[in-house]
């Protein structure tokens, strides 16, 4: 008799010909239309595909789950998905409706980074000064079950016109200060190659957009859709930059690895945002094994996220312990541009804040006291004199050189007002301090 100890685990590379061998003979398979067209969107047709079952009780549970929040996964992925252990699996569980979705906490939101709510023109979200976020597609090949946008997967009402990219370039053009722009969805990879073109065209017309960069998961989910047509198209419009989203590696396959270096070859930097996810990567090895193999595929670790507080994600979430217990294993243990930026979404929309684990444990007027990654404690002995330059941000004076065109010059924000000469600020006072109402009143 087989058991789970005496069994030897079958190779990946195995599995993936077990489940998909009748479709890898089609010659279709590498065909991303193909992919987009036998996108699996039912129970019945994940059954057939990967040969998994599931009971009458749990096929009416997942249903539920599904009129809320849709199913799509690409045979490619889910021919990735290990039949045998498919409940624990990474790739499964990325792709699979989950009836704990259902779970709503009083804390989930449907909009928890407020994307709508900062939204001068529809697709677009201005949060911070010089950058925007241009929602120019919503389809995606894959509907990632921790989708930060879940409250738009799969609803056709939010795919954008060309009406609204239209206003989104407009209010670019019209916004000086925007000198970064963020091609989001959706996945905007799923536009046509042409129309993909057109956008990036528009927005390398605008002065003063310096770079562009892309957030798409194709190279995950859907790798067959970075062609050469694609690739060399996207060349035109240098600087470009691009940003993929691989949460676990196993996600590394040959065929993903090939994306990555027809875009590399490109000549676009890559980045990879991952999410931190119970069950699927919240492990220090795993995380280390995903930047490290990102890496040698020439992609460099961008943001670690830890999971918003969308509707439906609860069970995906984990402590901010964890977050920082993977970051302190990796500082120091591994390259340094293997390492992400560990970041919580500020739930309001307040953006993206790192967190980092201590490494400052004291100082004084002329030393600071810090721990590496060993443990080892060292002090750093600071200069005994330093004559800082005093700042009130009129960099035509300064002899520090800085050229700054009109759009450039712009007050401080936040605790940066508080650190610098040019702002009388000495505190940062919450709207609504009742003290300081006391104060108003004892005054009139
Ligand atoms: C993440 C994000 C950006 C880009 O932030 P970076 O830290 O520059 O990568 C811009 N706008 C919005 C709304 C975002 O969520």
């Amino acid at each position: 008799m087989k058991t789970e100890q005496t069994k030897k685990p079958a190779s990946r590379q195995q599995l993936v010909k077990k489940t998909a061998i009748k479709h890898i003979l089609d010659s279709n398979w590498r065909d991303y239309h193909w992919q987009l067209e036998n996108a699996i969107r039912t129970i019945g047709a994940f059954e057939k595909l990967t040969g998994i079952t599931f009971s009458e009780e749990e096929r009416k549970e997942l249903e539920e789950t599904m009129n809320k929040f849709p199913m799509s996964i690409t045979p490619y992925y889910a021919s990735l998905i290990d039949r045998e252990n498919y409940r624990n699996d990474p790739i499964f569980k990325q792709s699979f409706p989950n009836p704990a979705e259902l779970t709503i906490s009083k804390y989930d939101m449907t909009d928890p980074l407020h994307e709508d709510k900062d939204s001068p023109v529809q697709g677009i979200t201005h949060r911070y000064p010089d950058r925007v976020l241009f929602l120019v597609s919503n389809r995606c090949s894959m509907y990632c079950r921790h989708c930060t946008r879940k409250r738009k997967v799969g609803d056709p009402d939010h795919i954008p016109s060309k009406k609204q990219i239209e206003a989104g370039l407009n209010y670019i053009r019209e916004n000086r200060q925007v000198r970064d722009v963020l091609l989001s969805g959706g996945d905007p990879f799923l536009l046509p190659d042409a129309y993909l073109d057109w956008i990036l065209t528009e927005l390398r017309k605008i002065p003063h957009v310096e770079v562009v960069r892309i957030g798409t998961r194709t190279p995950v989910v859907l790798p067959y859709r970075i062609t050469d047509r694609l690739v060399n198209m996207l060349k035109k419009h240098h600087p470009l930059w691009l940003n993929t989203h691989f949460n676990h590696p196993r996600e590394l396959t040959h065929s993903a690895q090939e994306a990555l270096r027809k875009l590399a070859d490109a000549g676009i930097p890559l980045g990879n945002q991952s999410v931190l996810l119970a069950g699927v990567n919240d492990c220090p090895q795993i995380i280390k094994k995903l930047n490290q193999k990102l890496v040698q595929n020439r992609v460099r670790p961008y943001y670690l996220f830890q999971c918003d507080l969308s509707e439906g994600l609860s069970h995906f979430r984990t402590p901010v312990g964890k977050g920082i217990e993977i970051i302190e294993s990796l500082v120091g243990h591994t390259s340094g541009f293997a390492v992400p930026t560990y970041v919580i979404d500020a739930p309001g929309g307040g953006g993206k804040i790192p967190v980092m684990p201590n490494y400052i444990i004291s100082w004084s007027t002329n030393k600071v006291v810090l721990r590496n990654y060993e443990g080892v404690i060292t002090t750093y002995k600071e200069p005994d004199s330093y004559e800082p330059i005093f700042c009130d941000r009129n960099c035509k004076e300064c002899v520090l050189q800085l050229k700054l065109d009109e759009a450039e010059e712009r007050p401080p924000i936040g605790v940066e007002k508080l650190l610098g000469d040019s702002d009388d600020a000495i505190s940062l006072i919450p709207h609504g301090n009742k003290r300081l109402k006391r104060r108003e009143k004892k005054a009139s």
